[in-house]
This record gives C-alpha cells, structure tokens and sequence, in this order.
C-alpha cells in the first residue's frame, strides 16, 4: 500500500504502472486498477479502464498527466459518462475523471456561476435557479458534467453553453493552467476546438437576472417538452449529430429504422436518434447497430450520418 493517494488493488493483474502512479499522488486522491466503465457510463456498456483516477486537485491531477507522457500511457477525460460508448476492450490506459469535490464546486458571484468541471449541469441549473440568473435553465435536463458540456458544447431548447461563456481555466496536456476569457475558446456545433488539447478545470456561465419563478416555469417546461420526447432507457443521448438542415432523428424515423435491434441495442421507440440499452446490450451491439444506421441512410437518402457520441477505448 502506497502512503499517499487511495489505492484499491481489486485484481491480481493488475497494470505495472498502478503503484508507482499511485505512489506519487496525494491522500485523497482516487486510483483504482481493472475499473469498469459500465457503471460509469450511461448507456451502461464498455469494459474496465486499465487505472482509474480521481484527482483531488490541480496538482494531482498535472502529475497524472506528466506521469503519462513520461510512461507513453494513454489518457482519457470522462466526465460523467453521458455521452460515450466505451468498447468491451475497454481502456487500455488511464481514465481520469474530476469527480472530486474540489472539482465540483458551484459559486455565484451576481450573475456569474462559477463552476467546477465535475459540477453536473443539474445542480448549476439549480443553483442559478436559486440565485434568480436567468439563461441556464436548458442545463437542467442534459445529465453531463461541466467539463463534458465544455467539450461537447452541450445545448438544448435553442441554447448552447458557449453562449453563456464568459471564461474557462484550463490544463494543457503538459499540465500547465491558464485562465481563458470567452473570445479566446472555439466552439461549435457540438464540439470545442479548445478542448482537443486542454482539460477544462472550471467555467465562468454568464447568465441574466430574472425571477426565481420565471426561471422555474421555464425549467418545467423544458423538463415536460423533453420527457414526453426522450426515452427513460439507458442511452448516451443522441448518437449522431444532425446533419445541415436536417433532423438525423426525423431522418432515421422516417426509414422506418426505429425498433431496429442487434442483441440487447435498440432504436429506441421514442426518439429516432437515441440508441438505448434494452438490458444486457455490448458495446459491440452498440457499435453494429451504430454501422446499420448509418448504412440504410447512406444507401437510401445519400446522407453521411457523423457521431454525436465519442467513441472510445479498445476492442476486446
Ligand atoms: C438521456 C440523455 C439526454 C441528453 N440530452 C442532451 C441534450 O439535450 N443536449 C446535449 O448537448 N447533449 C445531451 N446528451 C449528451 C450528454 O449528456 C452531453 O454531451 C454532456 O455534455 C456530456 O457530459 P459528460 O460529463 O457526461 O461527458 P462525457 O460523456 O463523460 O464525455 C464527453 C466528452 O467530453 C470530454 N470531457 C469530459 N470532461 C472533460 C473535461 N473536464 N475537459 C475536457 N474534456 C472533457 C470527454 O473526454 C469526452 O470526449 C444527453 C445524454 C443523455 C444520456
């Protein structure tokens, strides 16, 4: 046992680097060996990650990641899994994830939150609520963290977060920081240019003064227009981007492709675009289904359908 971070050895083989990472890493610090993303994931498939780590702060979190360059390990940002397919190999490296409390907290200061990157939407959405800033409400329903969001330049209900944007701290991959003002990170539909090369650590999320009951009528309705929409099955949202003008959703629909199954992946009912885990589904399912999807629409409405969710880790 290591004297410093969280070390659980769970597996007699486990990854030959897991101890001396470990070693170097603070109390507080999570490392678990053999860790599977399933439960990690929403769409509750993939296999386990070779080392799994939690970092209890920026220092940590800069070691980890100059641990890995210095031992050519892949790394991996999950943030809370809302939007990944880990494949059944699962991850042949280090998983870092900044579920930390000290990576999740949410401060308002006037009309600003100032947000960790484990924060999950959920709760900024609430604590803007509560502080009556306006503009966050469309975070509520999407069940990621801050830092996935980021990356992923999550919206909903005709909102997107680099609209609220007002700064994002980050790490490069070398593990240096630097504090970046709004004008200085690129997003677009449904990515973060940024974020390919840095790690965000926190955002400042501009929003605007209203009434806390306003603000709530507005999350309600938000909540009732994508629950009578969205399927409650585990799923990683929608699985492709919608392609120019278009609804990849509407498009699959009208295929006739909802229901389409391999083994436990299905098209889900309810929404064209959502690929749901009907019980006791494989990423390979998944990933078949995925190849299907895309087949019929190139075949028959001359559309190149592109991943909305990220695809990761290693075959089995
Ligand atoms: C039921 C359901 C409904 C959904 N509805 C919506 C919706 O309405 N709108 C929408 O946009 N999305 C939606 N999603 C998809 C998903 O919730 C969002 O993309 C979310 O922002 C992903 O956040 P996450 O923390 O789960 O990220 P993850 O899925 O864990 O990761 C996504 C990407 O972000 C990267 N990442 C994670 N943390 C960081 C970090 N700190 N720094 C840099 N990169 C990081 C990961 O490496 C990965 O590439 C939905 C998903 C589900 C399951």
């Amino acid at each position: 046992m290591t004297p410093g971070s969280l070390l659980e050895i769970a597996h007699p083989k486990e990854h030959p680097f897991l101890a001396t990472l470990a070693g170097r890493l603070a109390a507080g610090t999570l490392i678990r060996g053999n860790e599977p993303m399933a439960k990690r994931t929403t769409l509750r498939v993939g296999g386990p990650a070779d080392i799994y780590v939690e970092p209890v702060s920026e220092l940590d979190l800069a070691i980890i990641l100059r641990f890995c360059a210095e031992s050519r390990l892949k790394f991996f940002l999950l943030g809370r899994g809302s939007n990944l397919v880990v494949r059944d190999g699962g991850f042949r490296g280090v998983v870092i994830c900044l579920t930390h409390p000290e990576f999740s907290r949410i401060a308002v200061e006037g009309e600003t939150l100032i947000c960790g990157a484990g924060a999950r939407l959920k709760d900024v959405a609430n604590a803007a609520r509560r502080a009556g800033v306006a503009g966050l409400e469309f975070l509520a329903g999407i069940p990621g963290s801050v830092g996935g969001a980021l990356h992923m330049n999550a919206g909903a209900m005709g909102g997107a977060i680099a609209e609220l944007i007002a700064g994002v701290r980050v790490m490069d991959f070398g593990g240096t920081t630097r504090d970046l003002k709004s004008g200085e990170i690129t997003f677009t539909y449904r990515t973060c240019a940024t974020l390919q090369n840095h790690i965000a650590l926190a955002a400042r999320l501009r929003g605007r003064s209203d009434l806390g009951a306003a603000i709530e009528r507005r999350m309600s309705t938000f909540n009732e227009k994508r629950w009578s929409a969205q399927p409650s099955a585990p799923s990683a949202g929608c699985a492709f981007k919608n392609p120019d003008g278009m609804s990849a959703g509407k498009l699959i629909d009208e295929l006739g492709l909802k229901g389409t199954r391999v083994g436990g992946a299905v098209v889900s009912a309810e929404h064209g675009n959502f690929i749901v885990n009907d019980g006791g589904a494989t990423a390979g399912d998944v990933l078949q289904l995925i190849e299907l999807v895309k087949e019929r629409v190139r075949t028959l409405r001359a559309v190149e359908l592109q991943m909305e969710v990220k695809i990761v880790g290693d075959e089995p």
